[in-house]
């Protein structure tokens, strides 16, 4: 039975009324003894929801989908996608659903929606289920995301439903309530072209510019304009991922937003040692989503979504195709020069810094971190120091010393700003083997590791005396990494 929220929260239904075609009104398998694990308070607050309610009864049932609001129709959404480079007709929400849209405070829409709520008609052989480690994974990743100034779904809460979930062994069972600017993904829009309905596609593409890329519903060619606009959108987001040193692992075309924001993580890690070629999922044997190709599955995975746009650019197959070449043709520069700026910004080399000078530069550093195996994330933290005039805390990472020298002399000339790099440089990220530690502590039962580890990743930039462990690379003893999709 579902029960309304008596303090009701407002949720839209844009999403099951505009596109019926794309959802199946579905409910939350029910959750007797739903406990929570963490409350994204402030985020909560950023929607107007009230955080105390949501701790309490009441909120529990509204965030597992025991309690629907009046007019909200939770639907499973219906997508299609390329999942390692083969074509599946039928994915969709197997085991998550969309609870409705909220509005929030800035009046943007954002998607309210729950993975681990049971199964659902997409669920195929799956059990419709999540565990505590995998959603509790989500929430802190996707929070540091976040805090890093990464675009991103947000979690607003994890709750133990008191499930037992049969994996490799049997594990605590876990709901994830997640927010997003919207759950479109290519894959719904491969779905929606699968059909040959050109009115649905046309409506789905409405949509997302309406909610995505307003702007483009007033160019000459707003389907153009919508393309161009999430080429550039995900060109910026990969740059952003290749800077911070994210692996998301699994770039399916399902998994890829038109909002321009990361969404799903499952087998994701950040890199420790520089490495283009590092894979951490288990399931990525040919090495197809290594930290070194995003920029390219990326662009792959926009030629599909072009494909399945091509009806609305042009009436004319082959002009379709010419017209979304030259549109993807964009996404190369754009990258280039988004990763560019970031880089000169890790750096803090001025903007009037000759490019024939800092070009060089960047490829010389990747070379040198490539070589001598140094860790990303601290190399780049402590490089503010040798700015500052202390170059040992940096240069002890490399065992090149001579190469590590002439780089800096050379980096030194351009007069980098200490307090710049510091601000986009980060000291904390998730680090592998202290993700896994907090999620095997709250899997048997105990939070704070978690709830430690998350305070230390949401203030990434502020370096904090006590926390050196957090910002070092994980002990030989971890060993090489390997993720799970925990589905
Ligand atoms: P993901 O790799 O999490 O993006 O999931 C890929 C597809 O598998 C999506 O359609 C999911 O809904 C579905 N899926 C993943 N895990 C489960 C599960 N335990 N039960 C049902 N469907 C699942
Ligand atoms: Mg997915």
């Amino acid at each position: 039975m579902s029960v309304a929220p008596s303090r009701t929260v407002a949720l839209g239904n844009r999403f099951a009324t505009e596109l019926p075609e794309l959802g199946i009104p579905w409910k939350a398998q029910p959750v007797a003894d739903p406990r929570l694990l963490v409350l994204n308070e402030r985020l909560a607050q950023s929607l107007g929801l009230d955080a105390e309610w949501l701790a309490g009864d009441e909120g529990l049932r509204f965030l597992t989908g025991g309690a629907v609001p009046p007019d909200a129709t939770p639907v499973a959404q219906g997508y299609a996608g390329h999942q390692f480079g083969f074509y599946s007709p039928r994915l969709g929400d197997g085991r998550a659903l969309l609870l409705g849209e909220l509005a929030g405070a800035d009046g943007e829409l954002r998607d309210l929606h729950l993975k681990g709520s049971g199964r659902t008609p997409f669920a195929r052989g799956g059990d419709g289920l999540a565990a505590v480690g995998p959603m509790l994974r989500e929430h802190l990743v996707s929070e540091a995301m976040h805090a890093l100034g990464v675009p991103t779904t947000r979690s607003l809460a994890v709750v133990a439903t008191g499930r037992q979930v049969q994996r490799e062994t049997v594990l605590p069972g876990a709901l994830l309530a997640r927010v997003a600017s919207s759950h479109l993904r290519v894959g719904s829009f491969q779905l929606a072209r699968a059909t040959d309905d050109l009115d649905l596609l046309r409506r789905l593409a409405d949509h997302a510019i309406s909610r995505h890329h307003p702007e483009a519903a007033d160019a000459e060619h707003p389907y153009r304009a919508f393309f161009a606009a999430v080429v550039s959108a995900q060109a910026r987001l990969v740059a952003q991922w290749m800077l911070v040193g994210f692996v998301h692992g699994v770039m399916n075309t399902d998994n890829m937003t038109v909002s321009g924001e990361t969404i799903d993580y499952g087998p994701c890690a950040f890199m420790d040692a520089f490495d283009p070629t590092v894979v951490y999922s288990s399931i990525d044997e040919g090495g197809r989503y290594a930290y070194g190709n995003q920029p390219v599955v990326a662009e792959w995975n926009l030629a599909r979504f072009a494909e399945s746009l091509l009806p609305l650019l042009h009436d004319e197959q082959d002009e379709g195709v010419e017209i979304a070449v030259e549109l993807l043709g964009a996404f190369r520069r754009e990258y280039s020069a988004a990763w560019v700026a970031g880089m000169r910004a890790k750096l803090g080399i001025p903007e009037t810094a000759d490019e024939a000078v800092t070009r060089p530069l960047l490829d010389d550093l990747l070379a040198l971190l490539r070589d001598n195996h140094v860790d990303h994330t601290s190399f780049h933290r402590r490089l503010s120091r040798a700015a500052r005039g202390d170059s040992e805390p940096a240069r002890a990472l490399v065992l090149d010393l001579a190469g590590v020298d002439a780089w800096l002399d050379r980096w030194r000339a351009l007069d980098p700003d200490p307090d710049a790099m510091d601000r986009v440089n980060p000291a904390y990220v998730p680090r592998n083997h202290l993700v896994e530690e907090a999620l095997e502590a709250a899997t048997a039962g105990d939070l704070a590791p978690f709830h430690r580890l998350l305070d230390v990743v949401t203030r990434p930039f502020e370096e904090r005396p006590g926390l050196e462990r957090y910002a070092e690379p994980a002990p030989d003893s971890f060993g090489p990494y390997r993720t799970f999709c925990g589905t």
